[in-house]
């Protein structure tokens, strides 16, 4: 058999991350802040899996990041791209 094996995709890899993902999934996410856009809206993203969000603290919802969120604050809002700071804000234990 010539089955190739690709470096880099180990099952190891693959079943921590669906195990990461499974257990925000049953016991939420672990937020941080990313970016702080103004009195309401700001962008979190997730310590454990990585997942982005947008949330919006007026409506109080929680949406996961999207293309459409990324042109609205960088594109017509004009905000500046930022990494990660905030690292602690939304997760004291
Ligand atoms: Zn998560």
């Amino acid at each position: 058999m010539g089955a190739k094996q690709k470096e880099g995709v180990s099952l190891a890899g693959f079943l921590t991350r669906a195990a990461t993902r499974l257990y925000c999934g049953l016991f939420g996410h672990q937020y941080y802040t990313v970016q702080r856009f103004n009195k309401y809206s700001r962008k979190i993203a997730c310590g454990r899996c990585g997942s982005s969000f947008a949330m919006d603290d007026f409506m109080q919802v929680v949406v996961p990041w999207s293309d459409d969120f990324e042109h609205l604050y960088y594109v017509v809002y004009g905000f500046k791209k930022r990494g990660n700071y905030e690292k602690d804000s939304n997760s004291k234990q």
